[in-house]
C-alpha cells in the first residue's frame, strides 16, 4: 500500500505519518527531510539547494523527482510509502503516477488532513513552549498555511478526480483521527 498524505504545517501530518508507519510497516517518505539531510550532510547538491530552500521556495521538480525515484525503485520500500511534502503540484503528481507505475506500483489512498487556521496556530503555538521551534511563531504560520492550501489545491482536485482522496477531520483527537484512517485502510484492503 503507498499513501500520500496532505496537511498543513500544524495539522497533525507527522503524528498520523508515525502511527501509519507502526500499525502497517510503512515507510515515511519527506521529500523536506531528505532535502535537508542533503544540506546537513554538505553534499554537491546540498549546496546547490540550501539558498532555494531558505528562501522557502520550491527545489526543482527534476531534482525532487530524482530523490524519489531513489525510493520507488527499491525494493525495499515496494508498496511501502508514504509520500509526505510530494507531490506539490500537478507536475510532481503525474511524475509520481508514471514513476510508480514504471516500477509496478499504485497510489493507493489519498489523506488530506483538513483543519482551521485557527487550530494550525493554536496548536503551533503551544508547540513553541514545547519545542521551541524557531520558525513557529503566529505569523509565519499564518503565512504558511494560506501558502501551502493555495498551492496544494489543485493537486488534491487532482486526486479527488480519480477517487483516490480522503478528507479526514484534523480538528478531533490524535486517537479519533488516527482510528479514522484505520477505518479508510481497511476498507481499502477489503
Ligand atoms: P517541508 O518539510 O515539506 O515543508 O519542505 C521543506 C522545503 O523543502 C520546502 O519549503 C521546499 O523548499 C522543499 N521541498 C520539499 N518538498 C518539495 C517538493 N515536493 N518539491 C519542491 N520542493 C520541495
Amino acid at each position: 500500500m503507498n499513501i500520500v498524505i496532505f496537511g498543513p504545517p500544524g495539522a497533525g501530518k507527522g503524528t498520523q505519518s508515525n502511527f501509519l508507519v507502526n500499525k502497517y510497516d510503512l515507510y515515511q517518505l519527506s521529500t523536506g527531510e531528505l532535502l535537508r539531510y542533503e544540506i546537513n550532510n554538505k553534499t554537491p547538491l546540498g549546496s546547490e539547494i540550501s539558498s532555494i530552500i531558505n528562501s522557502g521556495r520550491l527545489v526543482s521538480d527534476e531534482i525532487v523527482g530524482k530523490l524519489i525515484k531513489e525510493y520507488i525503485s527499491n525494493k525495499i520500500y515496494k508498496n511501502r510509502l508514504i509520500f509526505d511534502g510530494y507531490p506539490r503540484n500537478l507536475n510532481q503528481a503525474k511524475n509520481l503516477e508514471n514513476l510508480l507505475r514504471k516500477y509496478d506500483q499504485k497510489i493507493d489512498m489519498v489523506l488530506k488532513l483538513s483543519v482551521s487556521l485557527e487550530t494550525v496556530c493554536r496548536r503551533i503555538l503551544e508547540r513553541k513552549t514545547l519545542e521551541k521551534r524557531a520558525d513557529d511563531n503566529e505569523r509565519i504560520a499564518i503565512k504558511r498555511y494560506e501558502t501551502y492550501e493555495k498551492n496544494i489545491k489543485p493537486v488534491t482536485d487532482f486526486y479527488n478526480q480519480s477517487n483516490l482522496l480522503k478528507v479526514v477531520d484534523g480538528e478531533k483527537s490524535i486517537a479519533q483521527i488516527s482510528n479514522e484512517i484505520s477505518g479508510l485502510i481497511n476498507s481499502i484492503k477489503g
